[in-house]
């Protein structure tokens, strides 16, 4: 039991959530140095919801809203880390969900899709007994996609994704937002809009954020991803490294 007087309390109750999932079967055996590099980068900015994070969110969200079939990719990290704050950010922007493993096995697949189940998200896509096709027609593991998520998606949010599998998906000219501590990442680099943000502060922040411009006119958010521009906002979210120490 972690005191929470300590002071890398949070970091440590993640770890905890990170270590359990690996025990419990459904994390790729690269999972924990996957989690170490982005906790790297937490530490760097101080454990906090930058600016930069905070206008890629509203640019991302607006895009969102404004798609006609977006869909969040969950992979183990994801959903080890924030499951019941995905499933209620889906419902708020009315994207699917699916699952989407860069080392794909039944067993994983599995697992992951009954604790989706477990958590009253039943229309979980990329399952076993879904439809899975080939994006691009690349026939490798690594470019699955359901027949109605991701392969027909026009927007896909991407947290804490492979820079392999990032490219697939960019190169089948989707819109692609990402979630991802690491700035430099080819996955933030080549994406659309990049959140530079731990996945656990990001998704609540997001869900509010989309509760707020659901109300707004299709026009304001339209002005909020044409003002966003992701090169730009990149090199802002790694200067703040350098502002925190
Ligand atoms: P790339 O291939 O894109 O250059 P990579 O090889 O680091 O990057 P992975 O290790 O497969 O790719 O992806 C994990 C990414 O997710 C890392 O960039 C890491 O910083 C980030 N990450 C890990 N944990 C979190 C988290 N809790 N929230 C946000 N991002 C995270």
């Amino acid at each position: 039991m972690i005191p929470k007087s300590h002071p890398r309390y949070e970091s440590l109750l993640l770890r905890d959530k990170i270590v359990k999932a690996s025990k419990d079967g459904y994390l790729a055996d690269s999972a924990m140095i996957a989690h170490g590099r982005g906790e790297a980068f937490d530490y760097l900015i101080g454990e906090r919801t930058t600016y930069p994070a905070k206008r890629a969110m509203y640019a991302g969200v607006a895009t969102m809203l404004l798609s006609k079939n977006p869909v969040i990719s969950v992979n183990g990290n994801t959903t080890a880390l924030a499951i019941d704050e995905i499933i209620k950010f889906a419902k708020t922007v009315n994207a699917k969900i699916e699952i989407n493993l860069f080392y794909r096995t039944d067993k994983r697949v599995k697992l992951i899709s009954e604790l989706y189940k477990n958590h009253g998200y039943l229309n979980i896509l990329g399952s076993l007994d879904d439809e899975i096709k080939y994006l691009n027609e690349i026939k490798n593991l690594r470019a699955t996609a359901s027949k109605n998520g991701i392969y027909s998606a026009d927007t896909i949010l991407i947290p804490l994704e492979d820079g392999d599998r990032a490219e697939i998906l960019k190169k089948s000219g989707k819109n692609i937002i990402t979630i991802d501590l690491n700035p430099l990442s080819r996955t933030s680099k080549m994406s659309n809009i990049s959140i530079m943000d731990n996945i656990v502060r990001a998704i609540p922040f997001m869900t509010k954020i989309a509760k707020d411009l659901k109300t707004q006119d299709k026009k304001v958010l339209i002005e909020m991803i044409n003002d966003f521009d992701n090169k730009d906002n990149l090199k802002e979210s790694l200067e703040q490294i350098k502002l925190n120490n």
